[in-house]
């Protein structure tokens, strides 16, 4: 297999804004490979790329705190076994006023890849036939590329929330959460896909035939919600009733090690008294995963779809609540464009990667895509729904391969979400 060069542009940078895929492309390009199997649900290939993001993710820093979400539900082809990935940067220390002001920016797509069989213009009638579909696009680079941005702001969240500690002040914090989701594609049997013969398959009930993974985890995620929020009436109710007074700040631990954070409170305390500050932390707050599963914390929610296919792919935004964030993503692209045409040589930006990806909306831009952000969006989660408008000409067929992705567009787009990224946790 072999995988172009992310980079069009000059390696030798010592700019910031080049500081992605220059001295770790060879990296996004490993993780590429090993994700770039065929992967449908429940495949050998599922199990291999579910563990290799696990373990990956694993390695890159201890904050990484990674889970499963199994689940077992209907589908056209019977009781099927799923498992989404999720991926939180748990934080040492941080200071908030409540578990309530832990917000998260979820980054998302789906790691599970479309059967063979179901694959437009496939007809071979055999079902024991080899998987061969490896869903370049859909959602191969998406999945390598949340790897690849976990990675380059590992430090960057460090220092982010080390600043915020430091600095004894209570805002509300925001960390990074990644989900990899399990059955985003159309499940059906085999005899039914069969049946089909060379059409491509379309289901008479896509609503119950995919996106399972997503649908599963906002309703799970609500419920906990719903749950927490009755606790909370519950306790306020009895602060009320006791005169209880609670304490207007914490200190944030990650549980792993209460003990040295019941000394840093002790520490911060004496720092307090000794510059006759007011010591306002007064309690140590144990963070469990649990408090990164409610669906009111999701601060803002990015879907990654159909990302690194051939051409020039153009991007719109069709949620009103975050047009905030998807101007920025239009600005910040801008001034990479401008930064790179004034190092690049004429020769380094070929086949028309200079147009823009992200997109002014059209007056009447509506969004009829059925992706893994729906279940969110339904809960009033704020997303960005980053999928390509018109799809890549290769979706859903074997030409969804790795000689068809666009390794320009890739890393164009890879730096963009970098520079947001970091924007979006630098310290205040
Ligand atoms: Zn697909």
């Amino acid at each position: 297999m072999t995988i172009i060069n992310c980079d069009n542009n000059n390696k030798k940078n010592d700019d910031d804004k080049n500081i992605i895929l220059d001295k770790s492309v060879n990296f996004f390009q490993s993780i590429l490979e090993k994700i770039l199997i065929p992967r449908s649900v429940n495949s050998a290939g599922h199990e291999t790329v579910r563990q290799y993001i696990k373990n990956t993710l694993r390695d890159l820093n201890s904050r990484w705190h990674i889970e499963e979400d199994v689940f077992r539900t209907r589908t056209p082809a019977g009781q099927v076994k799923f498992q989404n990935i999720i991926a939180t940067y748990v934080p040492e220390f941080g200071c908030i006023r409540s578990k309530s002001s832990l917000k998260r920016t979820i980054l998302a797509c789906h790691y599970d890849s479309l059967k063979s069989s179901l694959v437009k213009g496939h007809n071979n009638t055999d079902i024991n036939q080899v998987e061969r579909f490896t869903g370049a696009t859909d959602a191969a680079v998406s999945c390598s590329m949340m790897i690849y941005l976990a990675y380059t702001m590992n430090d960057h969240l460090e220092k982010h929330w080390l600043h915020h500690f430091n600095s004894n002040r209570t805002i509300q914090l925001n960390t990074l959460q990644l989900i990899f989701f399990d059955g985003e594609e159309i499940i059906r049997s085999e005899q039914n896909a069969l049946r089909r013969n060379k059409r491509r398959y379309k289901s008479k009930s896509p609503q119950s035939d995919s996106l399972f993974g997503s649908k599963h985890l906002a309703n799970k995620w609500e419920k906990i919600t719903n749950k927490i929020h009755e606790q909370r009436k519950r306790f306020a109710t009895l602060a009320n009733m006791t005169n209880m007074k609670r304490s207007s700040r914490y200190l944030l631990c990650d549980g792993q090690d209460s003990i040295s954070a019941k000394q840093r409170l002790i520490d911060i305390q004496n720092e307090n008294q000794n510059k006759k500050k007011n010591g306002k932390i007064t309690e140590v707050l144990i963070i469990s995963p649990q408090d990164y599963h409610t669906i009111d914390g999701i601060q803002l929610f990015i879907l990654f779809d159909l990302i690194g296919g051939s051409g020039s792919p153009r991007f719109y935004n069709t949620n009103l609540n975050t047009s905030q964030h998807f101007q920025q993503l239009i600005q910040i692209e801008k001034s990479y464009l401008q930064f790179n045409n004034e190092k690049k040589t004429a020769k380094s930006m070929s086949g028309g990667s200079n147009k823009v990806f992200f997109q002014q909306n059209p007056a009447f831009m509506v969004s009829f895509v059925r992706d893994d952000h729906l279940p969110f969006v339904i809960r009033n989660v704020p997303a960005l729904h980053l999928i390509p408008h018109p799809f890549p000409r290769t979706w859903h067929s074997m030409d969804d391969n790795v000689d068809n992705l666009n390794f320009n567009s890739i890393g164009r787009f890879t730096n963009i979400m970098q520079l947001f990224l970091l924007n979006f946790f630098r310290p205040i």
